[in-house]
């Protein structure tokens, strides 16, 4: 039996959006597009209580600009 495991995340948080919750498949993670929601819909990050929300602010418009609607179906 094999597992993965992203080398991204770090106890739950995702290094790679800087500070996300790791959610596999949302927009940014490296799995994006490879994974299929059940609303057809590519998430953006979660984030833990206490963040910035500068920082939050700044990560989704910078994944909004390099995505542009992709990941949206409707
Ligand atoms: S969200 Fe994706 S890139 Fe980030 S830690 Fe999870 S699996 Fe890795």
């Amino acid at each position: 039996m094999s597992s993965w495991g992203c080398p991204h995340q770090l106890n739950e948080i995702c290094q790679k959006v800087q500070g996300a919750y790791c959610r596999p498949g949302m927009r940014g993670c490296i799995l994006a597009g490879k994974v299929t929601f059940h609303d057809g819909v590519v998430p953006f990050p979660e984030w833990p209580l206490g963040t910035d929300p500068k920082v939050r602010a700044a990560v989704e418009a910078g994944l909004r600009a390099s995505e542009g609607s992709k990941g949206e179906t409707s």
